[in-house]
């Protein structure tokens, strides 16, 4: 799987911490960056690369020459599977007619659409770039254009949102007949705005009663209308999964390219710089930018097996996770198993554990006295 970290955004949104600048001023070096940094690390990924998704940031900045670039790049430098799913991560505000089209054409074949909220005050206050009519028509033109393989994502939590107007939300996203649906929890990261005005008491800070109320509503709805709940935060219609997503989730290698892009190979880790900066000057020069790398102990993998598997509907198995780790959850944790399946939270099934609906509302909680 490869990963492609495009940070160019066109403002800020209230919540943010994910990596990213406001300029497009360096574009240009950050389209030869990615390119460079391509060929430093094909072989990294031998295999077929079933996946190639563009995150942001927002890859939607970018312009349908500068994806030609790295696509072909890609295509040129590491080999592709005949059914390769391509995501570009796109804003409403930059999906015309012509951008929508062009993506068809040089293989994009799947669409992660940032619409967030279908309210325009919502909008606002997450200071996002598009209003909730815009959200609405750029899922339908990109759909009567061609592409069928889109995911939508919402956010929950604003102090703006009631019931009511979060199951119109719901009611809107099943009426656009997409296939997938993300759905996250408005969470109030440190250096955002957001984080600012709750820290100088302008406004309250999130709910989390509230939240697990619109979880339930959001699971109830989306599962009611045919989705699969098929992890904590997405749904998607019957094997209509996000096949590069999903890979995260089953502990499959990924290489990550671009600022603040994270690689794994199943027993190391590794983190490029979050400083584009920083990033352009070494692979200008034809050096990685590589700021940290980890190798995963028995303990650590196993770990992550559990945090990972556990958010899923196909749960973690453990018998794999012993054979492949040594660590037998099943013994090192059967009292807390135990407990947590008693309160309903957790299900055994076979060697498989996986988190009942109730559990999912404490999934954290869980995991942490899960792990060895
Ligand atoms: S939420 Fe997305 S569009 Fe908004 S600032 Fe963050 S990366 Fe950019």
């Amino acid at each position: 799987m490869l990963y492609i970290h495009v940070p160019f955004c066109q403002q800020a949104c209230s919540y943010c911490d994910f990596y990213f600048v406001t300029s497009l001023k360096y574009k240009t070096e950050y389209i030869q960056a990615i390119q460079n940094e391509i060929l430093l690390r094909k072989n990294e990924i031998p295999e077929n690369l079933p996946t190639v998704y563009f995150g942001g940031g927002t890859p939607s900045k970018l312009s349908l020459a500068d994806i030609e670039k790295i696509l072909s790049t890609v295509y040129t430098h590491f080999k592709i599977s005949n059914n390769v799913e391509i995501t570009l991560e796109a804003n409403p505000e930059d999906l015309t007619y012509e951008y929508v089209k062009g993506l068809i054409n040089i293989g994009v074949n799947r669409l992660s659409i940032g619409i967030q909220s279908f309210d325009d005050r919502e909008l606002q206050f997450m200071n996002r770039a598009h209003n909730a009519q815009k959200a609405e028509y750029s899922v339908k033109l990109s759909q009567d254009i061609g592409i069928e393989n889109i995911s939508i994502d919402l956010i929950y939590g604003s102090p703006l949102l009631t019931e009511f107007l979060w199951e119109k939300h719901l009611e809107k996203a099943i009426s656009l007949n997409v296939p997938h649906i993300s759905a996250y929890n408005l969470t109030v990261e440190p250096h955002t705005a957001l984080y600012n005005r709750v820290q100088k008491g302008i406004i309250a800070n999130v709910d989390e009663e509230k939240s697990a109320v619109y979880f339930n509503i959001l699971s109830e709805t989306l599962v009611q209308s045919g989705f699969e709940h098929y992890e904590i935060s997405n749904f998607a219609l019957p094997q209509k999964y996000s096949k590069h997503n999903t890979g995260y989730w089953k502990y499959l290698p990924y290489l990550g390219l671009g600022p603040s892009a994270h690689s794994f190979n199943t027993h190391t880790r590794s983190w490029n710089t979050r400083n584009l900066n920083t990033y352009l000057t070494y692979l200008l020069k034809n050096e990685l930018s590589i700021e940290e790398k980890e190798n995963l102990s028995l303990q650590q993998q196993a770990n992550e097996y559990l945090m990972l598997g556990l958010r899923t509907q196909w749960g973690v198995d453990l018998s794999t996770v012993k054979n492949k780790t040594g660590i037998d959850f099943f013994y090192a944790k059967s009292i807390e198993i135990e407990q947590f399946v008693s309160r309903n939270l957790l299900s055994v099934q076979k060697n498989n554990l996986y988190l009942t609906h109730n559990g999912k509302l404490l999934a954290d909680y869980i995991t942490q006295k899960l792990i060895v």
